[in-house]
Order: structure tokens, then C-alpha cells, then sequence
């Protein structure tokens, strides 16, 4: 086989071996049995490692991503980015939008038409509403925060993002995170919630309640696309807004 056969095969194997360790790492497995249990305390070690970049070390097509220093260099990482099947349906990547310094990030599932033409998230009726809470309900400018999606393509017809879809986008999500350095997120809807904390508990049952992301204080809340089809559980989310609102204040010290 020639030499740039070997490098294509050995990409398609370590894009493999990511996604499935992701797969694992998403039900909870973190470590590949190798003689003796790792000691207690590396577990720690090992959450930080996936918020900063050690990952790199082992999958070298996300170096880059790990690499990152900005917003736009992780922007120019991602390219015309075809990891998952998402990339070929898609008019525009929508990558996030807000000052790059946030406090505060939002975080939903993934672009739907409107979005997907524009390139920016949350622009539609559901965007609308979003922009209502940030500015109505939380005193605060849309450019004041940071907003993004799980995944940054359009999912066809606007059906939800499917495992392997947000696996393969996580990496950026996490990068950005990571360099936006909020003090609290808020996860919007199902999808954002359960990719951030790694759970299938309900939203219904989490929402309301603090959680933290890798040290960040997470508020999931319901999503604004399901509160223009539930508009009676405006209430909910209004009081999921007043505690951010409080912490943001600092009156839950
Ligand atoms: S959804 Fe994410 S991983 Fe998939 S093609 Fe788009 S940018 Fe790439």
C-alpha cells in the first residue's frame, strides 16, 4: 500500500477508535481495563484532562481542536467540516455568536431553517423568545453572552441530532467552552443537557437545579422551540431565568 494509503487508513482508525471511546466515555466507562484499577484521586485528573485538551495526546485529528487558542482559530479548524453526515445537508456551519468573554453561555441543540441560512443560532421565532429572555427577562444585550449549539449543521427536516452526529461535533462545543470560560451556562432543551451532563435523567427533572459542568454552574432549562409549543411552561423557565438571574447578582451567597 503506498504511503498515502497507510495515512488514510490509519485516520479512518483513529477516527474509529474517538468515536468509540467517546461512545464509552458517554456511558460512563473511562478507563480500558489495564492490570491494576487506576488510583481514586486520577479521576479527577481525568475530567479536567477532557475539558483541557490532553485528549489530543491520543486522537491527532483533534489536535487541532485541542490546540486552539481562540474562537476563530477553533472557527478555522472546523473548516468546511464534513465529520458527520450532518456537514453535506447543511447551508451554513453555525458556530456560536456573543462576546467571546461571556459569563454567561447558552447552550442549545443544534440549528434548525433559519439559522442554517444565516449562520447564526437562535434567529428564528424560537431565537425571538431567546432574545426575549436575554434581554427582557435577564436586563442583559444578546452580544452580552455567548450562544451555541451541540452540533453546528442542521439536522434534514429538523429531527434530532443523532448520537454518532453529536459525538463527532462535541469536541468543538467543549473547545468553546472551554475558551469562552463562562461562569454559568445554561443548557437549553434535552439534547444540550444530556451532552453536557451525561445524562438520561429526564430535562423535566432537571431543570431547576444546579449542575456543574467541569466547575461551571449549569442551569438546564427547557428549550425555547418547546415553549412555543407549550407556551404554559413559560413559568417554569422564568424561574429556572430567576435563579441565574440571582446567582448572576450574587445573591445565593
Ligand atoms: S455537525 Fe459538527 S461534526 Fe458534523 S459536519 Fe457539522 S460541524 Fe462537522
Amino acid at each position: 500500500m503506498s504511503v498515502s494509503g497507510d495515512r488514510a487508513e490509519l485516520a479512518t482508525l483513529v477516527t474509529s477508535l474517538r468515536r468509540h471511546l467517546q461512545r464509552q466515555q458517554r456511558v460512563g466507562i473511562r478507563f480500558i481495563a489495564q492490570g491494576e484499577a487506576p488510583p481514586k484521586d486520577s479521576l479527577s485528573d481525568i475530567d479536567e484532562n477532557l475539558l483541557s485538551g490532553t485528549e489530543s495526546d491520543l486522537f491527532s485529528d483533534s489536535s487541532e481542536t485541542y490546540q486552539a487558542k481562540t474562537l476563530e482559530e477553533l472557527r478555522a479548524v472546523i473548516g468546511d467540516c464534513q465529520r458527520c453526515k450532518l456537514g453535506s445537508g447543511r447551508t451554513h456551519i453555525v458556530f456560536g455568536v456573543g462576546n467571546p468573554k461571556a459569563k454567561l453561555m447558552f447552550i442549545g441543540e443544534g440549528p434548525g431553517r433559519d439559522e442554517d441560512l444565516q449562520g447564526e443560532p437562535f434567529v428564528g421565532r424560537a431565537g425571538q423568545l431567546l432574545t426575549d429572555i436575554i434581554t427582557k427577562g435577564m436586563g442583559l444585550r444578546r452580544e452580552d453572552v455567548y450562544i451555541a449549539n451541540v452540533v453546528k449543521c442542521r439536522p434534514p427536516e429538523n429531527r434530532n441530532p443523532e448520537p454518532d452526529e453529536v459525538a463527532s461535533c462535541e469536541p468543538f462545543l467543549k473547545k468553546q467552552i472551554d475558551l469562552v470560560r463562562p461562569e454559568i451556562i445554561i443548557a437549553l432543551g434535552k439534547f444540550a443537557v444530556q451532552a453536557l451532563l451525561q445524562s438520561k435523567v429526564p430535562i423535566t427533572k432537571l431543570r431547576g437545579n444546579w449542575h456543574s459542568y467541569h466547575g461551571i454552574k449549569l442551569m438546564p432549562t427547557f428549550h425555547p422551540a418547546y415553549l412555543l409549543r407549550n407556551p404554559g411552561d413559560k413559568k417554569l423557565v422564568w424561574e429556572d431565568i430567576k435563579k441565574v438571574i440571582k446567582e448572576i447578582n450574587g445573591e445565593n451567597a
